[in-house]
């Protein structure tokens, strides 16, 4: 065998043996795509989401120091080999920086001893993962390169995210967003449209732009609520406690919410949950970008919209 088709030979077997605590399926935030994803935990410590279905039979588990240390020797011995190098590390898995500061700031010095091209650190965080830490204990992480960490807010209303048993509240997610921007962290949130059914839509639109117009973030990445098929929420739709949004009506959400906000970000649309894709910058683009809705949401009313949604959609969700 020749040297390239070993080394291609070991890529594969590092990138499996890397991928087998996430049975064969991981997860990174959106803007994380091309960054070189790094096993620190496995699944999320909280699991309490009803609509979320990501970890529900995967035990929360962290790596210890030195397994973490052999995946970067691992990812060390690939990036000699490679041309395009990573100047990114996003950290695996649901919510890795629930990890201690002390914790996180080791792991940094690891990727900067076996990486030293890279520049930056991110990974997917709960408001509480932020709340537990100090302001110098984030000065410091910021310090060793953590700087961009990625929310999932969902909703700006408490009675949705209560609802969905998200485990905080509005005031607890505004208090984490107000850390980071003290400690200098840039942040992208996710936003779920749909989450509150069809009785909390006009809260869950309403409030959520207000609670948007009053962040910073880099980006906010939109994403429709899925059905998944082991998520809690399927037991109350099946029960009549939760009327769902159809994915044409969660676009209507969006094009209100659009319609709504006055901050400057990325409005990224572009998930594959969402009917059609729509990505800009706000403000400049807003006018654009809420012209283009109404095009789509106009061609896809005359369309059979259920049939849309039914071939987008069915491989997810049971409940169609
Ligand atoms: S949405 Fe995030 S925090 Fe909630 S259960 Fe799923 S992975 Fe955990």
């Amino acid at each position: 065998m020749n040297r390239e088709a070993e080394f291609i030979k070991q890529v594969r077997r590092y990138r499996k043996e890397m991928l087998a605590p996430y049975r064969g399926w991981q997860y990174v935030p959106m803007g994380e795509g091309r960054s070189l994803a790094l096993p620190v935990t496995v699944s999320c410590d909280y699991k309490g989401c009803l609509f979320c279905d990501l970890n529900q039979d995967l035990p929360f588990s962290e790596f210890s120091l030195a397994e973490i240390e052999n995946f970067l020797k691992k990812e060390a011995y690939i990036q000699a080999r490679t041309r395009r190098k990573a100047r990114r590390v996003v950290l695996l898995h649901g919510n890795p920086l629930t990890l201690s500061a002390e914790k996180l700031l080791a792991i940094a010095d690891l990727i900067h001893r076996y990486l030293p091209e890279v520049k930056g650190i991110g990974g997917f965080a709960r408001a509480f993962d932020i709340l537990k830490k100090s302001s110098p204990e984030l000065l410091a992480l910021k310090e060793q390169g953590y700087d961009h960490i990625t929310l999932g807010i969902e909703s700006g209303s408490d009675r949705v995210l209560a609802f969905q048993n998200k485990g905080v509240s509005v005031r607890d997610q505004r208090l984490a967003l107000q850390k980071l921007e003290e400690a200098g962290i840039a942040y992208s949130l996710y936003i779920m449209l749909g989450l509150g059914g069809k009785e909390m839509t006009r809260e869950h639109v309403a409030e959520t732009i207000t609670f948007l117009n009053q962040s910073r973030p880099k980006e906010i990445i939109f994403v429709s609520l899925v059905l998944f098929k082991n998520a809690p929420l399927v037991q109350l739709l099946r029960q009549g406690k939760f009327s769902r949004q159809r994915p044409y009506e969660c676009m209507l959400e969006l094009h209100e919410i659009l319609q709504g906000l006055s901050l400057e970000s990325i409005f990224n649309a572009t998930h594959k949950t969402n009917m059609f894709p729509i990505k800009g910058l706000l403000p400049k683009q807003k006018e654009e970008l809420l012209q283009k809705m109404e095009k789509e949401l106009s061609r896809l009313a005359q369309e059979d919209g259920a049939a849309h949604e039914g071939r987008r959609w069915r491989s997810w969700s049971k409940e169609y």
